[in-house]
């Protein structure tokens, strides 16, 4: 049976469902989720990310770790982790680079958070040696220092969505009509207990908020094991700070833009991260939030010009495409795509920060 019957089945059976649990399913159910059942990432896929579009944002960010490693004294063992490596294009990319700080290679243990098989299966091939897979962020890496990158992850953890009415913010849910077509209606009660953070403005009828209790809940698990441990993580993703209100979730199927719930299985689904969210709650874990800065900000101040100009000169045949891979990553995603760091207080700050 399809997906998308499976989940008008369900919500016949049970009532309408949360927007993140469609979102859960969507993207994760084991038999046909986007994540779950096939390649979504890459030329082929549905959308192309930062280190499928050159290698130099792998290798900046792996130095980037190893800079913060320096930094804070070299700790003799730490973990290197990455949350939804994708295809392992990245932590490839960045292993090559942290070579030249052998040191560092030899303290890390390198752990991915990958729950999608298929993807856990392409990441096998990439990265052979001394490499441990966890499904979710586990207690178990509470104890020691943590480096951690992420890139294009938290985009991808459900969001809860709620429309300000007369009553007060009534929660957005998925339900299906007579015919088994899917469509959004609100709850018919506002949800109570639910904090809109200061700042936003005030809200008018209509407006929606959107918010990622599983992103918060992770970041704080993060800061958790910075603030005590030591360490460094760095989330690279699209997305805003600040003011407003208003809907970021997102459907894309092969590289075009879908309706949210016409493809569940199909289209790949995401919602702009809160950067401001993540970085409040990784203060009050008792860390550091540095940022969010934009991507093209940070990249530079990482040395991306210098990187490009060196590769360009060993490889004369790629000289455009590595040049325009610099462009795709400074220009076109430069603004829309941000960067948050977390570190301990007292820490040096991290580099591009
Ligand atoms: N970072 C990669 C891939 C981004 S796509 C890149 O930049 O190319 C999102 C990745 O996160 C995929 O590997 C997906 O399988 C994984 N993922 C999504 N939700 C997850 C979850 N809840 N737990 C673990 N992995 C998840």
């Amino acid at each position: 049976m399809k997906l998308r019957e499976r989940i008008a089945r369900l919500i016949a059976a049970q009532g309408p469902i949360s927007v993140a649990q469609f979102m859960t399913m969507a993207l994760h159910d084991p038999e046909s989720g986007v994540y779950a059942s096939r390649e979504a990432i890459g030329a082929a896929g549905d959308f192309i990310t930062a280190p499928e579009v050159s290698q130099i944002f792998g290798e900046l960010l792996g130095l980037w770790a190893a800079q913060c490693w320096l930094d804070q004294g070299r700790p003799t063992r730490a973990h290197l982790v990455e949350l939804g490596p994708g295809r392992g294009t990245l932590m490839a990319d960045a292993l090559r680079a942290a070579k030249i700080v052998p040191e560092f290679l030899d303290a890390i243990e390198v752990v991915l958070i990958e729950s999608s098989p298929v993807l856990r299966k392409v990441q096998q091939e990439k990265l052979s040696t001394n490499v441990r897979w966890l499904d979710r962020f586990h207690e178990s890496l509470n104890d020691r220092p943590i480096f951690l990158i992420a890139n294009e992850f938290f985009d991808a953890l459900p969001v809860r969505q709620y429309v300000h009415t007369a009553k007060g913010w009534c929660e957005r849910m998925v339900t299906v009509d007579s015919d088994g077509k899917l469509g959004f209606a609100l709850a018919p009660f506002p949800q109570a207990g639910l904090s809109i953070p200061h700042g936003r403005g005030e809200p008018e009828d209509g407006a929606m908020f959107e918010t990622s209790p599983a992103s918060t809940a992770l970041a704080e698990e993060i800061a958790h094991v910075i603030a005590r441990h030591g360490g460094a993580a760095l989330i690279v993703d699209y997305g805003y700070a600040g003011a407003g209100f208003g809907e970021t979730l997102q459907a894309i199927a092969a590289h075009r833009t879908a309706g949210v719930l016409d493809k569940p299985g199909e289209a790949d689904l995401s919602a702009h991260v809160d950067f401001a969210a993540l970085a409040e709650v990784a203060a009050s874990a008792g860390a550091v939030a540095h940022g969010p800065v934009d991507q093209c900000a940070l990249l530079k101040a990482l040395g991306i010009e210098a990187r490009a100009q060196s590769l360009q000169r060993t490889n004369p045949n790629d000289a455009d495409s590595i040049a325009s891979g610099v462009t795709r990553l400074c220009e076109t995603m430069g603004t829309l795509f941000k960067a948050l760091a977390i570190t301990p207080q007292h820490a040096p700050k991290p580099p591009g920060f």
